[in-house]
């Protein structure tokens, strides 16, 4: 099998080493003699709806948020929200995530306008998330890192990643954490998120690769040095917070 991963503004939307997401789906496959291509896409490329089976857009500060907005309005934006509407598994982190939304709404400034991909909105707040958290999902317990001041709501159509147990989660006052609508999984979850959570890594891979194969079976891992990456940063979480 081969997984096609776009990896969305990669030289922009990179902060806390969110591209070890990337390393780790990549690594995930190649274990299982999976075929993985990672195609780097940035401002003023093109995008083939029809190409990718998998998007990461990671995390960024508010002014590479103001050039990848720009960048994702009109066709491009609408060809990405095309390939969510198809779907196709996207992963946005934190400011990727904001820009999946309908909006970013800065301090300053006209609001930044997102693809429309996941039904929530974003609003800058005063108090800064910062620190490692804690997030109990359907897709098991999630540890990682979060550096974030903006506030995420979600509407009808959307439904939350899960319930944040160590943390700001989405906006510091629902206790919700993450947005997923059809196979679009947005958080504020850094670290990088998926090398300490692989069976996360391995539910987004399967339904990238089942869109494709139909019905797939991931071969199994040693996830030894991955559980006690977890267990650590589960720790650091409970010190720390
Ligand atoms: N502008 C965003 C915020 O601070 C995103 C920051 C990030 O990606 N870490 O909420």
């Amino acid at each position: 099998m081969k997984i096609e991963i776009a990896f969305l503004y990669n030289d922009l939307m990179n902060i806390y080493g969110d591209r070890g997401n990337v390393i780790t789906l990549t690594r995930r496959c190649e274990w299982r003699g999976i075929e993985a291509k990672v195609t780097p896409l940035t401002v003023g490329d093109k995008l083939d709806p029809d190409k990718y089976d998998l998007y990461f857009f990671g995390g960024g500060q508010d002014r590479e948020q103001y050039t990848v907005a720009d960048d994702l309005k009109g066709e491009k934006g609408r060809l990405l929200k095309q390939a969510a509407t198809e779907g196709a598994v996207i992963l946005g982190i934190c400011g990727g995530y904001q820009l999946l939304g309908h909006y970013y709404r800065p301090f300053e400034g006209p609001d930044l306008p997102g693809i429309g991909a996941l039904d929530i909105h974003t609003i800058a707040g005063h108090q800064r998330y910062i620190g490692n958290v804690v997030v109990e999902t359907a897709f098991g317990t999630l540890v990682a890192f979060e550096n974030h001041s903006g506030k995420t709501y979600l509407g009808s159509q959307a439904h939350p990643l899960g319930k944040s147990v160590i943390g700001g989660g989405n906006n510091g006052e629902d206790s919700t954490e993450g947005a997923i609508q059809q196979n679009v999984f947005g958080c504020y979850l850094h670290g990088s998120l998926l090398p300490k959570n692989p069976h996360f890594a391995d539910h987004l891979l399967k339904l990238a690769l089942q869109r494709r194969y139909g019905a797939v079976e991931l071969s199994p891992l040693d996830n030894k040095l991955e559980e006690a990456a977890h267990h650590s940063a589960m720790q650091r979480a409970r010190e720390t917070r």
